[in-house]
């Protein structure tokens, strides 16, 4: 290579860039004129530099993509999250309401007869023999009212023995169907006071009114 070729070649980066003084771009313009040795080696390095820009154009293109993704994602997730939640709490107010609102109380006069209390718990075995029948007396329900109410104890104090106002129930687990056909029986067996029933609630009804209950005792 010629001592010539050597500096021209040297100075083509500037010369590419447009950095050089004026005598040094003089130089590396006349000297490319004649020389094909030179202008081939420039002729390269322009295409090098098309190539340089391509790729960082398309890595610009690619972060920005992938900018736009990931804020995409962040809204999906967000979203995912929400519909999630609120699947998850509905799915929770319908089992929740299964499994609570075909529970049903039937209260007792306090005349009941142990003859009555047996055809009452006939009359729902016939309904459905694999009911659960619980028995509530009237001293549970005044215990059970009085744990309810145990940070205002004055409240209920002067109640027990042969002062208790409340009377004993059944609460009675069946399905939600056979619930509603012993809640039918209200008229035709003697004995019953009364049966109250959540079966006239939506589940998200009944959830409210069972919070409402829950702040309202305590
Ligand atoms: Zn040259």
């Amino acid at each position: 290579m010629k001592k010539e070729c050597e500096i021209v070649q040297d100075l083509l980066f500037g010369y590419q860039d447009g950095t050089l003084h004026t005598a040094s771009k003089e130089l590396v313009e006349k000297h490319l004129k004649k020389c094909e040795e030179c202008k081939k080696v420039f002729n390269e390095m322009k295409e090098d530099g098309v190539e340089d820009n391509k790729q960082e154009e398309e890595i610009d293109y690619l972060k920005k993509v992938k900018k736009k993704m990931s804020k995409k994602n962040k809204l999906l997730i967000v979203i995912g999250t929400v519909l999630t939640i609120i699947i998850l709490f509905n799915i929770f107010i319908f089992v929740y309401y299964y499994h609570e609102a075909r529970k049903i109380e039937i209260y007792l006069n306090n005349d009941i007869t142990e003859e009555q209390m047996e055809d009452i718990k006939n009359a729902i075995n016939n309904i459905d023999k694999n009911a659960k029948i619980e028995y509530h007396s009237k001293e549970d329900a005044l215990d059970e009212l009085k744990e309810k109410f145990k940070d205002n104890e004055n409240l209920l104090s002067g109640y027990g023995g042969d002062n208790n106002p409340l009377n004993a129930y059944y609460v009675i687990d069946t399905s939600m169907e056979n619930a509603r056909k012993i809640e039918s029986l209200e008229e035709s067996l003697p004995g019953i006071k009364q049966i109250t029933s959540n079966l006239n609630y939506n589940p998200y009804e009944f959830l409210f009114s069972k919070i409402a209950i829950e702040l309202t005792s305590n």
